[in-house]
């Protein structure tokens, strides 16, 4: 059975790239008989707020996005957190790493996109206290898996990002860690999210393997909507807000065939 899910961030309202994605997730997993779970995704404490959350899941009813189950929120999951935390550590699996951002840069060397960990803090023996971050050890493998609008693709999330930050060092869960233990534990089959995230979807498989899933979901990496070529719409724009579009009289089939005509030719 497909179980995929529906997982905005409330660090702001619902904007019109939500809406694309939402789109994807909702005619992909109904054309597949497949269930819809939504997920709230305030991992991040200082900058998500109750007030976005609440005002994403009215937009959402609006454009008549149902899902098949009550909404989840991240900020309730500590303790599922803490127990695969808990399997990751009893298996050596986890470190604690006193290094800020700019001593990765500073120390690190960058991969072409994005800033890899040297794993300074891999064989100090750091305690695990309060303002240092904990890390899982990757292994030197490569991940393949096929995406389902891309096709077959190799990652290798040692070399990529090098040991995966899962708590950062104000004690807040990591998207990376907290996304692939909520697919787990969800029994998640089928993820379609935007092609940002394409680069981290190897890092997510290992660590669910580490975590005992042998089967990973598929994925569906769509492409983002952009107001220009360059520019991606984002969730500060406040004309794509749905808000916004709501205010100004838009009737839900309007933003959705808005949507749609961001999707047509990608
Ligand atoms: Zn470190």
């Amino acid at each position: 059975v497909i179980v995929s899910r529906f997982a905005p961030a409330p660090t702001g309202h619902l904007h019109i790239g939500h809406v694309v994605n939402a789109l994807h997730v909702w005619t992909m997993t109904r054309a597949r008989g497949g269930t819809i779970l939504l997920r709230i995704e305030d991992h991040d404490r200082q900058r998500s707020r109750p007030e976005f959350a609440a005002s994403i899941l009215d937009d959402l009813a609006w454009l008549g996005f149902d899902a098949d189950a009550p909404p989840v929120r991240q900020s309730d999951r500590v303790a599922i957190y803490e127990d695969a935390l808990r399997r990751l550590r009893s298996g050596g699996l986890v470190y604690a790493c006193s290094c800020s951002r700019s001593e990765i840069a500073a120390e690190g060397a960058a991969s072409d996109t994005e800033l890899r960990y040297p794993g300074t803090c891999a064989a100090r023996g750091l305690p695990e206290h309060a303002g240092y971050g904990l890390r899982v050890r990757l292994e030197a493998t490569v991940e393949r898996f096929v995406d389902l609008r891309h096709g077959p693709i190799e990652q290798t999330p040692s070399e990529q990002c090098g040991d995966l930050l899962v708590r950062d060092r104000y004690g807040q869960w990591t998207y990376q860690f907290a996304a692939a233990v909520d697919d787990l534990v969800q029994r998640v089959t089928l993820v379609i999210r935007g092609d940002d995230l394409l680069p981290s979807t190897g890092r997510q498989i290992q660590l669910a393997r580490l975590l005992g899933r042998t089967t990973p979901p598929e994925f569906f990496h769509h492409a983002l909507v952009m107001k220009t070529p360059t520019q991606k719409v984002s969730k500060s724009d406040n004309d794509t807000g749905v808000r916004e579009l709501r205010a100004k009289g838009w009737k839900p089939e309007d933003v959705i065939d808005y949507a749609k005509s961001l999707i047509v030719g990608r």
